[in-house]
């Protein structure tokens, strides 16, 4: 995606508050031609870097998460001002990266301990060690997490890294590097901005992991790049969410969660509840509640107090956002609440009803704050429709407990909440199935996908 067209300068990348358009700062271009010797940097300094311990390189990282929480509130409003999320979120997006930080680098630290196995006669060490160089491509939503949760376990595991951020919201991530790099030896956390030619050219040069989090259609196109020298991939892709909502479900919650994880963010999350599919005999009902929680939701620049959702991160997002109302009104969707004119890139919450998946708003992922809902009569047409997508990151079903645990086992996505949001047991991996993920992170299985693991056998008395 590119940034706002007003930035024609090519050596400077400048990022606008998305709800005013006004410049919020710049930070330089790096050009695409010092990429190799930027890479270069990271190699040199990986021996020393993968010559400490695991918990040597945690313990580096720990000040920096007190440093963040000190920081939060400046670099919360930096955030939002940037990203355009309400400035709370913001502050909560910082400080949630940094009061998790300590405990998060000994998870890794601990994730990648060797292993022992020994049989009669032969004992083997499993080892997890670091790749090499790790290029860490970064979208905008959650755009210092998303740094974070890509950066942290790489370089606990022994990695050296390159982080490049979103063109959208470079400013917030160069901070975040910055914090970091207070902590860490020269070389092993670099950053580079532009846009994604800077990201091509990572992805092309003498890297050993791409740790990728963003759109489908790029992380293709990463993978064919990368399957040149065969380099390890880590991809967190795009989504197309289903909210499965069943006969005893408690519509009370189904319609909470529902109408929150459609709009949070302004929809701008990769596990939103994109499609809804509620059972006829329960439908009016749900709507009735869905709709009380939805016109709860107020959209504001995100200064405002009160606000709970703001603009759309650019202009491109918001005009594909109404593009796909408009196509899912024209082929027959009920329009039951919002789409109403909006300046800026602001979008109102909307809510489409009857909607079917000859409709783009059913198939591709939309990203913003719209609740689409289609009844069906059954469970099992709800998950033949719910399974009805190239993604497969989440999917959530409300129902009675029995038929709601059954009904989410039969979901194709990488994780399934049932009766509850998809988030797992700490320690769970965060996955995605299809075309929403390859490999993946969190929890000490997603650690060890930073590692090369080697395997040395000896002989035991
Ligand atoms: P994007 O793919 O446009 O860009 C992401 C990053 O990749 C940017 O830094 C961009 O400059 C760079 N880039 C783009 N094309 C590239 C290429 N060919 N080679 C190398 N780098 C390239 O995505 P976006 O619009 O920033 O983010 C939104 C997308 O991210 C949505 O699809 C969302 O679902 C997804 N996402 C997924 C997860 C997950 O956990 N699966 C989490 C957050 C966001």
């Amino acid at each position: 995606m590119t940034t706002m067209p007003t930035n024609t300068d090519t050596s400077t990348l400048r990022s606008y508050n998305p709800s005013t358009g006004d410049e919020v700062g710049s930070v330089p271009v790096t050009p695409v031609a010092e990429i190799d010797n930027i890479i270069a940097k990271a190699q040199a300094a990986l021996p020393a870097w993968q010559a400490l311990t695991p918990q040597q390189r945690a313990d580096m990282l720990k000040p920096a998460g007190e440093k963040l929480i000190a920081m939060a509130d400046e670099l919360g409003k930096l955030l939002s001002l940037e990203q355009g999320k309400p400035i709370p979120e913001g502050i909560g997006e910082v400080t949630g990266c940094g009061s998790r930080m300590a405990e998060e680098v000994d998870e890794v630290a601990t994730a990648v301990q060797p292993d022992i196995l020994e049989d009669e006669g032969v004992k083997s060490t499993i080892y997890y060690d670091g790749y090499g160089v790790c290029a860490a491509i970064t979208p905008w939503n959650f755009p210092m997490l998303m740094p974070h949760w890509t950066i942290v376990p790489a370089l606990v595991a022994g990695n050296t890294v390159i982080c490049k951020p979103s063109e959208q919201t470079p400013l917030i991530a160069d901070e975040y590097v910055k914090v970091l790099n207070e902590f860490l030896p020269e070389g092993v956390l670099q950053i580079v901005h532009g846009e994604d030619d800077q990201g091509k050219a990572l992805v092309a040069g003498d890297v050993n992991l791409i740790a990728f989090t963003g759109s489908k259609n790029a992380g293709q196109h990463i993978m064919a790049s990368a399957a040149n020298g065969l380099k390890r991939l880590i991809l967190e892709l795009g989504s197309k969410d289903p909210l499965i909502v069943l006969e005893g479900a408690d519509l009370d919650k189904a319609a909470e969660f529902g109408a929150r994880n459609a709009l949070r963010n302004c929809g701008q999350v990769c596990v939103s509840t994109e499609r809804i599919y509620v059972q006829d005999s329960v439908k009016d009902l749900f709507m009735d509640k869905l709709l009380t929680q939805v016109k709860e939701f107020k959209v504001a620049d995100c200064n405002e107090e009160g606000a709970s959702i703001g603009p759309m991160v650019m202009r491109e997002q918001k005009e594909h956002v109404l593009s796909q109302i408009n196509d899912a009104i024209n082929k027959g969707a009920k329009l039951i609440h919002g789409n109403e004119p909006m300046g800026g890139n602001f979008v109102s919450p909307t809510v489409l009803d009857d909607c079917t998946h000859d409709m783009d708003i059913m198939t591709v992922e939309t990203f913003g704050p719209v609740v689409c809902v289609s009844g069906v009569s059954s469970a099992d047409e709800a998950v033949e429709k719910a399974n009805d997508t190239e993604y497969g990151l989440g999917a959530v079903v409300f129902g009675e407990d029995e038929t709601a645990r059954s009904v989410g086992r039969k979901l194709t996505a990488g994780m399934v909440g049932v009766n509850r949001s998809l988030g797992g047991a700490s320690g769970s991996p965060w996955v995605g199935a299809r075309h929403s993920g390859y490999s993946y992170h969190s929890g000490p299985m997603g650690h060890r996908q930073f590692c090369q693991v080697r395997v040395v056998s000896t002989n035991e008395e």
